[in-house]
């Protein structure tokens, strides 16, 4: 066998075919394994068996002939393995079925074998075989811990290619994904596969282009701003373009991918869209991201919890407003040993500092809010409650951003700084 040669890549039927396997150490008991699996009828010739081996024929599983081999061992075989330590006798062996025609694999002697055994990865309902010629055996594993990884996006297209060829339109599938805040790393691998796989793609304005360009470039892009708040007439509208789209694009059997920033159940409205979607019939499925609050705090290193400075954390929208602008939630009901994430509050700082002083948190408490977090624009901006609106309007702030109120809020320990409290502290962590 030469290197540069082209094998033809095959899958052989083997039930009920007679194979012939010289060598009964822990590399026959291997390929005995798989044979059996194929439902081959196995005859195995060995002077010595291992244990394994040993356990099958006692099993009834197969045939041992103790021994050493004879060429008239091969007279039925439709295929030989050879796996012995004695080279000349696997030399002998490889001849003698190569001038009978008979298909022949040589553990570690590429140059004796008509045919390699791949490396295998198998899918609930695929099989998919890599080969390097039995050359490059490294090469051939990371290949297979490469497909592996991308398991999910290939059940994901197998299950598309199924669908498209069922008789009558059934529908596709809405995948509602997390994208995380915004740096690709942090997509979950189910993400990106999914991702990697989709017919469309439907994202806020917050997702940003790097992630996007991980769909396929033939896959439709639809992105719905929801800038301005959610409570107004426009709002809704676009909620309910949203829903239609899903839909339509689902019956039309695509794997559409409703991508959202960060976790789409927290202030996301994975919920009603995956309402709407079972109102609907549509089959739905939701992956979970990294929410704003975790990827800001890794970013910042802010202890969400920790043992001496926060005992909780609360997640709670800064933007909700009643008729008189005052916010809707109610700070007093919120935990002051703990730590606030306020989402989408920067707009309304000076308001929300007024409520929390009013709902009881102390003017000393820490803040820090993170813009961009994850992004290559990060910025982290701290101080104490009682110059928050100052620090916020001086540092100018903007959305994307998360405000988070609490003693972990402070620089941590751990890295040491000689700023004034109070003054803002602009980090590129
Ligand atoms: N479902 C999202 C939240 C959507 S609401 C999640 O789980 O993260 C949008 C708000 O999330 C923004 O106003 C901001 O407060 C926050 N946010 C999202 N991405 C952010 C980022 N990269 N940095 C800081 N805040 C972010």
């Amino acid at each position: 066998m030469s290197a540069t040669r082209r094998y033809l890549p095959v899958f052989h039927d083997i039930m009920g075919a007679s194979v012939l396997v010289v060598g009964a150490g822990s590399v026959g008991a291997r390929k005995i394994d798989a044979l059996l699996a194929g439902g081959a009828r196995v005859t195995v010739v060995a002077k010595e068996i291992s244990p394994p081996v040993e356990e099958r024929a006692a099993r009834g599983d197969l045939t041992v002939l103790r021994g050493t081999f004879h060429p008239d061992r091969m007279e039925e075989a439709e295929l030989v393995f050879v796996a012995t330590p004695d080279r000349a006798l696997n030399h002998r062996v490889s001849a003698e079925a190569r001038r009978r025609r008979i298909p022949v694999n040589v553990a570690d002697s590429p140059e004796e074998c008509t045919f390699f055994l791949p490396a295998v990865v198998r899918g609930e309902e695929f099989t998919a075989a890599i080969s390097t010629g039995g050359r490059h055996p490294g090469a051939a594993k990371a290949l297979r811990e490469f497909m592996e990884e991308h398991r999910a996006e290939i059940s994901v297209r197998l299950e598309r290619g199924r669908r498209r060829k069922r008789i009558g339109a059934r529908p596709g599938k809405v995948y509602i994904v997390g994208a995380g805040p915004g740096d690709p790393d942090l997509l979950t691998v189910r993400a990106l596969g999914l991702l990697r796989s989709a017919d469309a793609v439907i994202h806020d304005y917050l997702v940003p282009a790097e992630i996007l360009s991980l769909a396929p470039a033939k896959a439709a892009r639809i992105c719905f701003a929801r800038r301005g708040g959610t409570a107004g007439h426009g709002a809704v509208l676009k909620q309910n373009a949203i829903h239609e789209a899903m839909v339509r694009l689902a019956r039309e059997g695509k794997s559409v991918v409703r991508l959202k920033s960060g976790d789409p159940l927290v202030f996301g409205r994975g919920g009603e869209e995956a309402e709407h979607l079972s109102r609907e019939g549509v089959p739905f499925e939701i992956v979970p991201g990294i929410t704003a609050a975790m990827g800001c705090a890794a970013a910042a290193a802010i202890p969400l919890t920790h043992r001496e400075r926060s005992s909780s954390v609360t997640f709670v929208a800064g933007h909700e407003t009643d008729e008189k602008g005052k916010s809707a939630v109610d700070w007093s009901l919120l935990p002051k040993d703990g730590t606030l994430a306020v989402y989408m509050g920067v707009g309304r700082v000076a308001p929300i500092a007024e409520e929390l002083a009013a709902a009881g948190f102390s003017p000393d408490i820490p803040f820090a809010i993170v813009e961009n977090g994850s992004r290559p624009e990060q910025r982290v901006v701290r101080g104490t409650l009682s110059d928050l609106p100052r620090i916020a309007a001086e540092s100018g702030v903007r959305s994307p951003a998360i405000l988070f109120v609490g003693r972990s809020a402070a620089l941590p320990l751990f890295i040491s700084s000689q700023e004034d409290p109070g003054e803002p502290v602009a980090q590129s962590v």
